[in-house]
């Protein structure tokens, strides 16, 4: 791998509840080269939004280390913090709640300019929101347009415009098709890749989704209750998946063929609590290869072959 663009090392995110301490991203540590995406998937709760939030400190994360171009941002002032967020930016996964109701198209996407008191001309800064309107897809003619005018595809066109304004290095595409019509995600999904060939950007692409994360990461980690199970190339990933978790979450990706025949692995067992979590295999109560070691000693993330880690203690029988 060269320089990478970003390094988390041993990221935590905890959060204080009245039940005891929520672990919601436990120990996580991955890096990504300038211009490739790393998919981050898991099921709803596993702490994947939570580190795309803790990288970019909208969630001050616990401990551990985030370095971008080298730099540990976790130990910026809340200024140089201001700054770095010109290069760092965030889609959201639901356009409409993450869009100011009261402003039209123009203020929206101009919101960085003033928050970053850049482009004060008002012409100029006219000028730079219809060429990211442009950018994005977005005709000039919705200047003026309220988001409840438009539909979701139009809506996160603007959300995406908002994060390109101060020419960003790195995006968090947080779930950023999951609220869309599948009529829509293609075009949305298209859009992201044909803007990161042409400015080199450097994404991090979290979702659910499986399908959608192949056709659009390089690496992909998967999750599970705030911990990497599996960290590899996409290509690694689908063709030789190792964790009982990935191949359970790989099996129910639908085959669009009709005859096609797929055995889905069904997941029975209660899920851990992420609260006070105890030592032992998170995923253990819900595995059928899981052994009494599995529930006394959490398993390392480790290297089985170069460039595919997996945190499971028996992975090589697998
Ligand atoms: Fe299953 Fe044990 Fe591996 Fe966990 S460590 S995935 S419980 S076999």
């Amino acid at each position: 791998m060269s320089e990478p663009l970003l390094e988390v090392k041993h990221l935590c995110k905890y959060f204080n509840t009245s039940g005891g301490v929520l672990h919601a991203v436990d120990d996580v540590s991955f890096a990504i080269e300038k211009g490739k995406t790393l998919g981050v998937v898991g099921e709803s709760g596993c702490g994947k939004s939570t580190t795309g939030r803790a990288i970019l400190r909208l969630h001050e994360p616990t401990s551990g280390e985030v370095l971008f171009e080298g730099n540990d941002i976790t130990k910026y002032s809340m200024k140089q913090m201001r700054e770095m967020r010109k290069d760092m930016q965030i889609v959201f996964q639901d356009p409409f709640a993450s869009l100011n109701p009261r402003k039209t198209v123009s203020e929206i996407i101009a919101e960085p300019f003033r928050l970053h008191r850049t482009l004060t001309n008002k012409t100029e800064r006219e000028g730079r929101v219809l060429e990211l309107m442009e950018t994005v897809g977005l005709a000039a003619r919705l200047v003026n347009s309220y988001p409840h005018e438009l539909d979701g595809g139009r809506r996160q066109r603007i959300g995406i415009a908002r994060a390109l304004a101060m020419n960003p290095k790195f995006v968090v595409c947080d779930e950023p098709v999951s609220a869309l019509d599948v009529s829509i995600q293609a075009q949305i999904l298209n859009l992201l890749k044909q803007l990161q060939e042409e400015r080199g950007l450097t994404y991090i692409f979290i979702t659910h989704d499986l399908s959608v994360v192949n056709y659009f990461s390089d690496e992909i980690v998967v999750m599970y209750l705030g911990k990497i199970v599996e960290y590899t190339s996409a290509e690694q990933l689908f063709a030789h998946p190792v964790h009982p978790y990935t191949k359970a979450l790989l099996s129910a990706i639908p085959v669009p063929r009709v005859d096609a025949k797929k055995e889905r692995i069904l997941l029975k067992g209660e899920i851990t609590s992420p609260i006070n979590p105890k030592p032992g295999c998170r995923f253990a109560p819900r595995c059928e290869y899981a052994k009494p070691e599995c529930f006394e000693k959490s398993p390392e993330l480790r290297e089985t072959e170069k460039g595919h880690k997996v945190s499971c203690h028996f992975a090589e029988q697998f």
